[in-house]
């Protein structure tokens, strides 16, 4: 989803009698507003040299970070959570300036960020705390047995730009709760709010162990080309090229990508609740959610009173740019691109023969989208099989559970799901079916705000879960076993040079004894087949 132009034909064929010119990479970004279309700030696009030279600085302050430990890195990031509340009316501006939300949906972002930082900010330190595993068997009880959880020195962080300071936060807070040190790149689209952020750490007097770098897809390789972990969201195209890159450096990395969430409805549901959670789980953020419900599998014999619900409350949906005040439900599309991809999904549907029974279409200011219901939709249109990521929400009838359970699995995406009955066990029952990283019973997003779960797709949605409880922080840390002895330890062991056999008997018929099938399967005489010096 990312905004390359095509290069007009006539300069194609200019280049056809010159030389080509070097094709020049802009040094400064133009951030616009979509639904106004105005310029509302500009940042530097940051060079690869400049994005490693600012990895080798965070270098030199992360040991200082990881040593003052869990419960010093807790103040630090207590001050950021109060900084976020102070300043969150000028958060809400910078955010619904560079992205034309209604203000309720601005406020989201620092207030979700604030209950984040306070969830790993407080638990990290028990979540970080070594492992002392059993032994696997009593042999092994000679030895203390530690799991240590040591962060990787610098975790670069890429993110989209659906939600420009919730989505940063979500990844940069764990990661420096671990102590690890951050570089963050925000979506080009909208990087004014994640600059906000390093302005909030360096104001609160931080360790300069967070910087946050600006530009396109090239500042985004640099950070994957230098940092010692990537924590990517955006695309399944560009997560597939981020994974290359990592793969190639031998580095690791977690990405949450594209979905198609599908919503199933029951006979037995709550219609009311359902057509309200459902328009709101589809037209949030005008559909620019990686959880947005995407696509909706209704029982036969509800299926029109559904429809007719769920209809209503789209078309009451109000579309518009709010200033401070909160008016309106609904706001614009982030760019020209998003635009085009919903137009094309509801154009190629209405061909195939689909029927628009609110919506479709653009408003006509800046780049606004009709929330829109579609049906008589179908598995062959791409409003139904590929990201829309926009407000549409194709219905489709199904003779029953199953059925459902078949076309929800029938997708190349797993992020979440959702399943609404007025039976929560058969709810359950059917969550176990479905191929989602999460799946919610009579809700949408619940996953997303219960911290301590795992968010992470399956499929071609992502690999690895983005955070979630102890693994949350753990992720950004790599793992070192430390084993310490507790008995007085002899001048060798027994396995050790020069071999001999009776140290080696007993050593094996102790690990056969103790950890294989017990004194049965010992088997003296053939372990007594060993030759060698018997000293
Ligand atoms: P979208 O444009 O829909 O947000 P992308 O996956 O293209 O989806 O972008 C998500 C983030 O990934 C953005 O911050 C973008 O600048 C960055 N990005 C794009 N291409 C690359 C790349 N090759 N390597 C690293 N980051 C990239």
């Amino acid at each position: 989803m990312t905004n390359t132009e095509s290069a007009p034909s006539a300069a194609k064929k200019t280049s056809a009698r010159k030389p080509a010119a070097a094709k020049k990479t802009p040094t400064v970004i133009e951030v616009r507003n979509p639904g106004t279309g105005q310029i509302v700030g500009t940042v530097p696009a940051q060079s690869a040299d400049e994005v490693a030279a600012k990895v080798r600085e965070l270098r030199l302050y992360q040991p200082e970070w990881e040593a003052i430990g869990a419960e010093g890195r807790k103040e630090w990031l207590l001050k950021l959570q109060d900084w976020l509340i102070d300043n969150t009316e000028h958060l809400a501006d910078v955010l619904q300036s560079e992205t034309s939300k209604p203000r309720a949906d601005a406020l989201i972002d620092p207030s979700f960020g604030a209950d984040l930082i306070g969830y790993y900010a407080r638990r990290a330190g028990k979540f970080l705390a070594d492992d002392h595993p059993s032994p696997h068997s009593p042999l092994a009880r000679v030895k203390k047995l530690t799991t240590v959880y040591r962060p990787y020195p610098v975790v670069g962080v890429i993110t989209p730009w659906n939600f420009p300071l919730a989505m940063p936060v979500m990844d940069v807070i764990p990661a420096l709760a671990a102590g690890a040190a951050v570089i963050l790149k925000p979506s080009e689209v909208t990087p004014l709010s994640a600059l906000e952020l390093a302005r909030g750490w360096a104001e609160i007097g931080a360790p300069p162990v967070f910087a946050v770098v600006t530009g396109a897809g090239e500042t985004g390789a640099a950070v994957v080309g230098n940092a010692d972990y990537i924590q990517f969201t955006g695309s399944t195209a560009t997560g597939r090229k981020i994974a290359a890159a990592c793969v190639e450096r031998m580095v690791p990395y977690s990405l949450e990508l594209g979905g198609k969430d599908p919503a199933i409805v029951l006979a037995d549901a709550d219609l009311d609740r359902a057509a309200h959670g459902i328009a709101f789980g589809g037209m949030f953020n005008a559909g620019q959610v990686c959880i947005s419900v995407e696509r909706v599998y209704v029982e036969a014999p509800v299926y029109d009173e559904f429809v007719a619900k769920l209809t209503a409350n789209v078309k009451a949906l109000r579309q518009g740019i709010d200033g401070r005040e909160v008016k309106h439900d609904v706001g614009a599309l982030a760019n020209e691109n998003q635009v085009s991809i919903v137009q094309r999904h509801v154009e190629e549907a209405v061909a195939a023969g689909a029927k628009v029974l609110t919506g479709g279409k653009r408003t006509g200011q800046g780049t606004f989208f009709e929330p829109t219901v579609l049906v008589d939709v179908d598995h062959s249109m791409s409003c139904v099989a590929e990201e829309t990521f926009g407000p549409t929400l194709p219905v489709m009838k199904v003779a029953d559970e199953a059925e459902a359970i078949r076309l929800a699995n029938d997708s190349i995406y797993g992020l979440s799901a959702s399943v609404w009955t007025g039976d929560k066990d058969r709810g359950e029952r059917i969550a176990r079916q479905l191929n989602a990283g999460a799946v919610n019973i009579n809700d949408v997003f619940a996953n997303l705000f219960s911290y301590a779960l795992p968010m992470g797709g399956w499929g071609l949605s992502g690999v690895g879960a983005r955070w979630g409880g102890a693994h949350g922080v753990r992720k950004y840390c790599r793992q070192q076993a430390i084993t310490k002895p507790i008995l007085p330890t002899q001048q060798r062991e027994l396995f050790w040079h020069p071999y001999q056999i009776p140290r080696l008997l007993t050593a094996l018929g102790a690990m056969r004894a103790a950890g294989a099938r017990g004194l049965r399967r010992v088997d003296l005489p053939a372990l007594l087949k060993l030759k060698g010096d018997n000293k």
